[in-house]
């Protein structure tokens, strides 16, 4: 079954500039930016530029250039944001997809929290 994107969706409005946003770093093909809600003391959301639902439509769709390239700018967010396990703290990644995956805007995004201890929080 294919993916419908819906270019109305906020992260599209975001990423042509219609709406602000709190950038932490942008690529080629990429997006990062804080979470408007945000529900640990770091949440930044990283997205591709390209019109992607899911990760599994991402990664089933997207170039080798953009798979790259958003792989790559997730884990130096994480870096930037200074809580790889290397320097001492950790984080965690999450992407919803779908309804059953409570996901709201229908454009891939992963989740980054951090900033405190995480627990068993999934959401
Ligand atoms: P989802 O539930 O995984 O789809 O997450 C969507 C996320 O987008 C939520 O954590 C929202 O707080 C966040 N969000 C919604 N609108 C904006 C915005 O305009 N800027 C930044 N984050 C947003």
């Amino acid at each position: 079954m294919a993916y419908a994107y819906d270019d109305q969706n906020i992260f599209a409005k975001i990423l042509r500039g219609e709406i602000p946003n709190r950038t932490v770093m942008e690529t080629e093909h990429s997006l990062a930016f804080e979470d408007i809600s945000p529900r640990a003391p770091q949440h930044v959301l990283v997205i591709p530029k390209g019109p992607y639902v899911t990760y599994d439509h991402f990664a089933a769709e997207a170039s080798d250039a953009e798979i790259l390239d958003y792989t790559r700018t997730v884990a130096k967010v994480a870096q930037q944001m200074g809580v790889t396990p290397d320097a001492g703290a950790g984080y965690r990644m999450l992407s919803n997809a779908g309804p059953d995956g409570h996901q709201e805007v229908p454009h891939l995004h992963i989740h980054i929290f951090a900033g405190t201890y995480l627990g068993e929080m999934i959401d």
